[in-house]
């Protein structure tokens, strides 16, 4: 007799729908025999790693039958070097997706209420469903966060609130002015996540530094990563900064050797690379350029973006256009699953991927 698997499963979890990455650049070589396919889908950083980081991981696989530092010692000294975090203030993670879903384990049960944002990136509602929460979501404000609308949206069973700044697919940021305003009229009950997983990016005056907010707000989260600026996606490393004793219960629920020690490795040694990080930020911002332009002379409108990624409006629906640059050998990231399905995003490539890219349009859009 066969069992019905999915009854079994929790309730938040039957009803989830997992998270679709951007296609491997191998799976589609692999699936239309093509070379040379431009990926432009996961917001990575086309630079490829920093040689500061690789040498250091590197060095640290001659200990690969050891386990790494259960409490990320070294990196937790860097960041308090360069951020002023003490050790206290600091969870690793496998990823910053790992700290994001630590939270959830460690706050909210069913029956509890999360607010994110319409458009929020997808890991918020994953967590918050799969935890048999309730997600608040709130109606967008020219494709950002309405934090009126998320300050209205509190009740007394609202246990987190998701915000990415800058957001994700979007692009779209909240100034010091707009967070502040709102940290000061969240009860203190109510932790507030900060997922600055774009923030070294962020050259716009008025961007406010989470990490110097903690000291103001306790229910302060801040989340980062390496995987995007810091060229690490690979390697799966990430933290939040928070009041020691969130920090604390985040740290019961984490397992012990979740991030691996060529990682934690390559994440000390990248802080110390600001070429890398200098190199990084000016490529990103002649690339974003470079597509503005481009995507104006296609004549197509985008969502004005301060990320890696910019959201570009096809004007119809965008899976096939989607499907037909994946045949030119491009890799673009759909957005219909955060209910944008005439936009598709655009991870900022190198000169030539960027150009490669608006060509593949102008030719599927011509087509
Ligand atoms: C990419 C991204 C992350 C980072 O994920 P990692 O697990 O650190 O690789 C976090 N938040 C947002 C909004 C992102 O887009």
């Amino acid at each position: 007799m066969d069992c019905d698997f999915i009854s079994l499963a929790t309730p938040g979890v039957q009803g989830l729908q997992p998270y679709v990455p951007g296609k491997p650049a191998d799976e589609l070589e692999r699936e239309l025999g093509l070379r040379q396919v431009v990926k432009l889908a996961s917001n990575e950083n086309p630079l490829g790693p920093s040689p500061v980081a690789l040498a250091a991981a590197q060095q640290a696989l001659g200990s690969l039958h050891l386990y790494p530092d259960a409490s990320g010692y070294r990196l937790k000294t860097a960041l308090q070097r360069v951020h002023g975090l003490a050790p206290e203030q600091l969870t690793l993670g496998n990823g910053s997706n790992d700290v994001l879903e630590l939270l959830a384990r460690a706050f909210i049960r069913p029956g509890d209420e999360v607010i994110y944002s319409e458009y929020a990136f997808l890991v918020y509602p994953i967590v918050t469903q799969a935890s048999g929460a309730t997600a608040v979501v709130t109606p967008a404000r020219n494709w950002g966060h309405d934090l009126a609308a998320m300050q209205a949206a509190i009740t007394e069973r609202t246990r987190l609130i998701f915000i990415a700044n800058p957001n994700n697919p979007t692009g779209t940021w909240l100034s010091e002015t707009e967070l502040t305003a709102f940290l000061d009229a969240v009860p203190a009950s109510v932790i507030v996540v900060l997922d600055e997983a774009y923030t070294e990016y962020v050259q716009a005056p008025g961007f406010p530094d989470g990490l110097a907010l903690l000291a103001r707000y306790p229910n302060l989260v801040v989340t980062r990563t390496f995987s995007k600026a810091w060229g690490l996606a690979g390697l799966r490393c990430g933290y939040a900064a928070a009041d020691p004793v969130i920090t604390d219960l985040l740290n019961r629920v984490r397992q012990p050797f979740n991030v691996a020690g060529p990682s934690l490795a390559a994440a000390e040694a990248v802080l110390e690379d600001h070429d890398y990080l200098a190199r990084t930020i000016a490529t990103n911002s002649a690339g974003m350029a470079q597509l503005e332009q481009g995507f104006r002379g296609l004549g197509l409108d985008y969502i004005p973006s301060v990320g890696n990624f910019i959201c570009v409006d096809l004007g119809r629906p965008a899976g096939p256009l989607y499907q037909q640059l994946l045949q030119l050998g491009i890799i673009l990231r759909p957005v219909g699953n955060y209910r944008m399905p005439n936009h598709l995003r655009v991870s900022i490539g190198l000169d030539v991927e960027n150009a490669r890219c608006l060509q593949g349009l102008a030719e599927v859009l011509s087509a």
